[in-house]
């Protein structure tokens, strides 16, 4: 099973756009995958359709209560399963602060839960006890960046927590790789932002064990209307838009990531300096 938290501090990066189509995709491929809402704006339940009626239990009630991932998921697709999330998850961080093993609470309640073949988790914008639950629980470490100025920005701080959580409750963890999200090719920009990208990794990759296999993945999601459309009428990229860019781009993703022998074909990055 391999278990994926999107992660980047910084809001509007892609994150949840990517989290729903790449478990759409995967889903399409016929892996059984469960996404998990780890974010109080509960958007990519409602990217997948699905809004809450009063009472109804959503990741709040796994993680400050007695429910399990079991009673709250629900199923979009054939292979693909959602907990979703609501705007009390909001309220955990303050909640949780006084409690015990507050960082592990996902981690042991997805023990409970042993038949997909891909977790992925949608991470807020903020470093909290939400992606800290996150951190503990997956063994990959998706980051998404928008190649803009101040793109790396924040991002020293990410992996400085992925390291601190590596070392104290999650061996297991890495930095799996960058995603560059609304990419609009033929840009200067965008291609200085990925070759610092790059040599940024590369510098990282000697410093620590949890980062040294952080790599760019080649595919790049282009900026593409249908993507920020999709989310409106409750539809991953593949049933709104099936032969637009952004379908193309994350069916390839989707791909991309689930290749088996990705780690010995990726390509080295050429040492800094
Ligand atoms: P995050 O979860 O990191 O806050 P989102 O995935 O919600 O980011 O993306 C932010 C906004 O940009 C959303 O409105 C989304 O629909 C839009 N968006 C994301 N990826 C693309 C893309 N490749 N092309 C165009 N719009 C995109
Ligand atoms: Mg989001």
């Amino acid at each position: 099973m391999r278990t994926i938290a999107v992660i980047n501090q910084k809001g509007g990066v892609g994150k949840t756009t990517t989290s729903v189509n790449l478990a759409a995709a995967l889903a399409e491929m016929g892996q059984r995958v469960l996404l998990i809402d780890l974010d109080p704006q509960a958007h990519a339940s409602l990217h997948l359709g699905l809004t809450l009626e009063e009472g109804d239990p959503s990741i709040y009630d796994v993680l400050t209560g007695e429910a399990t991932l079991g009673e709250v998921r629900r199923r979009v697709h054939e292979t693909l399963w959602v907990v979703p999330s609501h705007i009390d998850l909001a309220a955990a961080e303050i909640e949780l602060a006084g409690e015990v093993g507050r960082e592990v609470i996902l981690r042991d309640k997805l023990q409970e839960e042993g038949e997909f073949d891909v977790i992925v988790l949608d991470c807020p914008p903020s470093l909290g006890i939400l992606t800290l639950n996150a951190l503990t629980t997956v063994e990959e470490v998706l980051l998404p960046i928008q190649p803009h100025f101040l793109a790396l920005h924040g991002v020293a701080k990410l992996l400085r927590t992925i390291d601190v959580v590596a070392q104290r409750l999650n061996p297991r963890l890495r930095l799996s790789g960058v995603l560059f999200c609304m990419y609009d090719s033929g840009t200067r920009l965008a291609a200085e932002v990925v070759r610092d990208v790059e040599e940024f990794l590369a510098e990282q990759a000697t410093s620590n064990p949890v980062w040294s296999q952080a790599h760019a993945y080649r595919t790049r999601i282009r900026r593409n209307i249908r993507l920020a459309e999709a989310p409106s009428f409750g539809q991953s990229i593949f049933e709104y838009a099936p032969s637009s860019n952004g379908a193309v781009d994350y069916q390839q993703f989707a791909a991309e990531f689930a290749r088996p022998t990705s780690s010995k074909r990726r390509r080295r990055l050429p040492a800094a300096g």
